[in-house]
């Protein structure tokens, strides 16, 4: 069809295109670069975990399942929090299976912000975040984490909290920056949302990969935020199967309450045989328990490669990001670079400005390391020879 309509859109979303992932993996894919850009892995997930699910198939698990997930994989997540974190989320009440992390996310946005809230997010900020509050009639408030370590700063924080905050994202292991919340930033919020009606929104997907031997603190653990808070996770990071979309959220019951009552008009269940596989695969807690120094060894590896290059790697303590300034090779900005990088050298990343509302731009890219050594060493070369 290609004469356009007469209807007037009025798009709820004006200053949004396509999301930069997509973006940059059409790119890499119609050059041929090698795709360090969209964060998956390039590697096969478990056998197991393809068995485990082909059983449930065969054993008839192909309807609908129950609106708040299969039971199995309820009960093996509280297991999991609780030895994790020490936390008892009820597995009746107080778990959801979500299709992925995003619909998590949005979910729990159009759950709790009305029309005229203000939600804060941390620049950079993962980029689902802010058209899923502008989507509800809500807007988006940004602090700032500081360039180069990219620490929040409470003292701002406190300083855009308004009548009007209904709500405030964190994402730790931070995506894109690789960065960690520790107990101290914990207790800082804590501070700020005492006795408000905020709620957190915890964006933990990447909980299983931090590095150096540093825990993950998860909000879970935090009695006093865990009242307030809505806690994200997705089985794509942990389990290599990004394209499965399937994660989870913890709430205390009465948050819990109102996320099920937009999620089961939302997507109202998730796909019932994976979830069975899922909650099979997590029995065995080691498959999670090891990720961290499964990519603790991919990320030095990776930056042993970038060793002998002209970029300035910044710190990763978490997630499978790296960072890096590009300051000594170009002064294009990070998306030309980008594309630079993309098109003339064979490797394609993700340009750190797509994750600020004003493009602000540090001349810093984004590497997945999330991929097989021979991926790895076959970039290095062509990244040491910029
Ligand atoms: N939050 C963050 C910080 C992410 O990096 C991602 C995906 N990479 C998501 C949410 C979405 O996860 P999912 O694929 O499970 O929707
Ligand atoms: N979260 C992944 C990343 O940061 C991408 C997910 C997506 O493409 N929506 O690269």
């Amino acid at each position: 069809m290609t004469q356009s309509t007469a209807i007037k859109l009025h798009s709820k979303l004006p200053d949004v295109g396509v999301t930069i992932f997509t973006v940059m993996s059409k790119l890499a894919a119609d050059c041929g670069a090698i795709n360090l850009s969209q964060g998956f892995p390039d590697f096969q997930a478990d056998a197991s975990l393809f068995e485990a699910t082909f059983r449930a198939m065969q054993a008839g698990r192909n309807q609908y399942p129950p609106m708040t997930g299969v039971p199995e994989l309820r009960t093996a997540i509280a297991t999991k929090v609780e030895a994790l974190y020490g936390a008892r989320y009820d597995a009746e009440q107080e778990i959801t299976v979500t299709a992925g992390a995003t619909q998590a996310i949005f979910t729990a946005i159009a759950a709790f912000v009305r029309a005229g809230d203000e939600v804060i997010v941390f620049e950079p900020v993962y980029d689902s975040y802010v058209p899923a509050i502008q989507t509800v009639g809500g807007t988006a408030v940004f602090a700032q984490l500081q360039f180069p370590d990219y620490k929040p700063d409470w003292d701002q924080v406190r300083s855009l909290i308004s009548p009007r905050t209904r709500m405030i994202i964190i994402n730790s292991p931070h995506n894109p920056t690789g960065s960690l919340l520790d107990a101290a930033d914990l207790a800082a919020l804590a501070t700020l949302t005492r006795n408000s009606d905020i709620v957190v929104l915890a964006d933990e997907v990447y909980e299983h990969i931090v590095f150096d031997g540093e825990p993950h603190e998860s909000v879970a653990r935090h009695a006093e935020l865990a009242a307030r808070s809505i806690v994200v996770s997705s089985f794509g990071k942990t389990y290599h199967i990004t394209g499965w979309k399937i994660g989870y959220v913890l709430a205390p019951r009465a948050l819990m309450a109102e996320f099920r009552k937009v999620h089961q008009f939302n997507v109202f269940t998730v796909n019932a045989p994976c979830q069975i596989g899922i909650a099979e695969y997590m029995a065995d807690a080691s498959r999670h328990l090891g990720l961290a120094a499964f990519y603790e060894e991919k990320r030095d590896f990776f930056r042993s490669q970038l060793a002998g290059s002209r970029f300035e790697l910044l710190p990763c303590r978490g997630t499978y990001f790296q960072l890096a300034r590009y300051d000594a090779i170009s002064a294009l900005p990070d998306r030309e670079f980008s594309q630079w990088m993309t098109r003339e050298v064979g490797v394609a990343v993700i340009p750190v400005s797509a994750f600020y509302h004003a493009g602000r731009d540090d001349h810093v890219i984004r590497f997945c390391f999330a991929k097989q050594a021979s991926t790895l060493t076959a970039a290095g070369e062509k990244l040491r020879r910029i």
